[in-house]
């Protein structure tokens, strides 16, 4: 018996019931124990039968008074009891399960859950039975005396029920022994009193008390988070043996003076705290974080124009074309009148602009290199490449940027989130790298006032558009989602063209949508940029970035289609320049999950505020998963309250890993950490 054996070895798992389980991501005896509970129902409280609200689910403690007798005429059978305490009577009604009548055993004490009814419903036909007592219907229960007082709650899937899975689980740990589980070293364990993980499993699907449950759960997360930072902390260090280029002293006010604004204070510190770092042995690993509009760009120009001074290269990363052309023109627009040369690298250069391209690289003609991943082709060679900037990083895989990273000699690297990432989280993804927060927006900004709408309003938010283009400013318009079976782009058009038609006349509106060719987007920004065109109609694509100040509403369709920090990006278009801005999230969606987005929205602007909510609403797996940051699925440790195991485990990583950096001496941890990555090639750890 191994618990890597296949699920239909445990007791009571047909293939049919391997079927469902296999829906949940379980398929053997291994997932099925790591399926952990997601809660409890709690026996551990009964209350009074005279104090049960009726409509509410209440947990009471009763002896079985009186077995009446089944009513198996109507199409489902009905199975009804009196039970009793001390403070009053209660019908307790099981529909189409013999099964729980025969296991209620008369003038015995069972503690049971259920919700509670008023006067019973009556299926047709079925005699009245209990008169006025209130009713407890298909109740789970159990003895009075039975120590698993915490029954477990599952994710389940149709034909799954929380007993089923707790059975099942009940009898695979038949099955296994403890010494089946790989675990911590007895050292950490006994260090930081933890449960040995067999034992650990076994309660947090069964425990006894909620101390227990507590205890257990911690020793479970504290090892997954454990193996997880040493994961990481074994490819970070990889990436960072290497020292950097230490640079010298020079002065960059310059560029300051140069600028048409001054620069926020945030942004004189983020860049003396990178010069800092640039000055040291090991290369800078550092993280800007700003929200949308808090000036990151500036600070990357800063310190292109210091690794300049020192005779070195700088490429910054973007994910879109859109992005990297417009970077390449504002850092142009800082950087020139120094005498700075900047180039572009996008995919769709021609031949002949490549080699051009190319060679300025090469040669080191060029300092600063804009570009999207196209930087990281074969073909572009740095002649000194000293820094490197990704922005918005979360879009790219960590992959990805130490390819870059490749190309220089041990480059400084600076990481620039618009979206914020909760501490935790950055803490796992990041771990020791150093963060600066451009916590502070240019002056004259005013928050950006946000509302939610029924479609209903789309009329009056037309005109309100047109009234602020009659007053100069420019508008976004965040298309409406595709319909089933249309394509994006005949939607798109669809909206656009009825905008057209319909409602803006004569003002100028353009769109933009995925389908189109490069050159065609380009055209397109570029004249709202410029300002002939006075109202944006967009799919997604506008979603990072981009840089219009005179845009001052941003209308956004189908809302309820976005994450928290999608609304939050889009709405970070607008709000740029000295004028009032406004965001409307337009959605006809009741859901509270949506509500309660729409609510975050409209409270507040603060960037790190919203990513916490999100984080909240979308849960830690979505917003960790590996599609994100190509990092390994968790499946007990919470992002959002672990916190002190986040701290607690990463310590004892970096210790862990400061002795033994590819874990050589300890077999039990090299397992563990490569079981976790197992599927997450990205990193390349094996
Ligand atoms: P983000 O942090 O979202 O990347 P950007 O770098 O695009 O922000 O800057 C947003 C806008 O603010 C740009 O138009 C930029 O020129 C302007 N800006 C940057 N710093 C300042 C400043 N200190 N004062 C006024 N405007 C600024
Ligand atoms: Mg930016």
């Amino acid at each position: 018996m191994k618990i890597t054996d296949n699920i239909k070895t445990v007791q009571g798992i047909s293939d049919k019931r391997a079927a469902l389980y296999k829906k949940l991501g379980v398929e053997s005896v291994g997932d099925l124990l790591t399926h952990y509970p997601r809660g409890y129902i709690d026996f551990t409280a009964p209350v009074e039968i005279s104090a049960c609200e009726v409509g509410e689910y209440c947990v009471i403690c009763a002896i079985v008074k009186k077995k009446l007798s089944p009513y198996i005429g109507s199409r489902i059978p009905v199975y009804k009891l009196i039970l009793t305490d001390e403070s009053e009577e209660i019908l307790c009604t099981f529909f189409n399960s013999e099964f729980s009548y025969n296991k209620l055993i008369l003038n015995k004490e069972y503690i049971f859950y259920g919700k509670i009814n008023g006067r019973p419903p009556r299926p047709y036909g079925t005699p009245l039975l209990g008169g006025e007592l209130k009713e407890i219907v298909n109740p789970l229960f159990i003895l009075t005396d039975d120590p698993n007082k915490l029954l477990p709650r599952y994710r389940l899937t149709a034909g799954l029920s929380h007993a089923i899975v707790s059975a099942n689980v009940k009898n695979a740990f038949r099955l296994i022994e403890n010494t089946m589980f790989s675990d911590l070293p007895c050292e950490i364990l006994e260090e930081y009193s933890l449960m040995p993980v067999g034992q650990a499993v076994k309660n947090i699907h069964f425990p006894t008390s909620m101390e227990e449950y507590r205890s257990a759960k911690r020793s479970l997360v504290f090892k997954e988070l454990l193996v997880l930072q040493l994961g990481m902390a074994i490819i970070r260090s990889r990436n960072r043996k290497l020292t950097g280029t230490p640079m010298k002293d020079y002065d960059i006010s310059p560029l300051y003076k140069t600028l048409p604004f001054k620069p926020t204070k945030a942004q004189v510190r983020s860049v003396n705290e990178c010069i800092a770092d640039m000055k040291k042995r090991v290369p800078m690993n550092r993280l800007l974080q700003g929200d949308v509009g808090s000036g990151k760009t500036l600070v990357a120009a800063a310190l292109a124009y210091y690794a300049h001074l020192n005779g070195f290269q700088t490429a910054l990363m973007v994910p879109t074309e859109i992005l990297a052309k417009q970077h390449y023109k504002t850092l142009n627009g800082f950087l020139e009148p120094l005498g700075i040369k900047c180039t572009l690298i996008i995919g769709g250069l021609k031949a002949g602009e490549k080699k051009q391209v190319y060679s300025e690289v090469m040669s080191g003609e060029a300092s600063v290199i804009v570009g999207t991943h196209a930087l990281i082709q074969k073909g572009v060679v740095f002649n000194s490449l000293g820094l490197v900037v990704t922005d918005e990083q979360h879009r790219f895989g960590v992959g990805q940027r130490s390819e870059l990273i490749s190309k220089g000699h041990n480059p400084h690297t600076l990481v620039m989130s618009a979206t914020p990432i909760p501490r935790t989280l950055g803490l796992i993804i990041y771990g020791d790298l150093d963060i600066s927060l451009l916590d502070e927006m240019p002056k004259g900004r005013k928050p950006i006032m946000t509302y939610g709408v029924g479609t209903d309003y789309r009329e009056r938010l037309y005109r309100f558009i047109i009234k602020q283009i009659n007053e100069g400013r420019q508008a976004y318009i965040v298309c409406p989602l595709i319909d089933e079976g249309v394509s994006e782009k005949t939607s798109a058009v669809k909206y656009y063209n009825e905008l057209k038609e319909e409602w803006f006349g004569d003002i100028e509106i353009g769109l933009l949508h995925g389908r189109m060719k490069q050159s065609e987007k380009d055209e397109v920004m570029g004249l709202f940029k410029s300002g002939s065109i006075k109202v944006l109609v967009s799919t997604t694509v506008i979603e990072v970035g981009v840089d219009v100040p005179n845009a001052t509403v941003m209308l956004i369709e189908n809302a309820e289609q976005f994450g928290l920090s999608q609304l939050h990006q889009l709405r970070g278009r607008v709000g740029r320049g000295e004028e009032q801005s406004y965001c409307v999230l337009v959605t006809d969606s009741k859901s509270p999950y949506t509500k309660a987005r729409v609510d975050t929205m409209t409270r507040t602007c603060d960037g790190f505020e919203i990513a916490g909510e999100d984080l909240k609403l979308r849960g830690p797996g979505d917003f960790f998963g590996s599609k994100q940051h190509g990092l390994p699925m968790l499946k007990i440790a919470d992002m959002t309250e672990d916190n002190d195991v986040i701290i607690e485990t990463q310590d004892l990583a970096r210790s862990i890993i400061k002795n033994d950096p590819d874990l050589r001496q300890s077999a039990e941890l090299r397992e563990l950490v490569a079981e976790l990555f197992k599927d997450s090639n990205e990193y390349g750890y094996n």
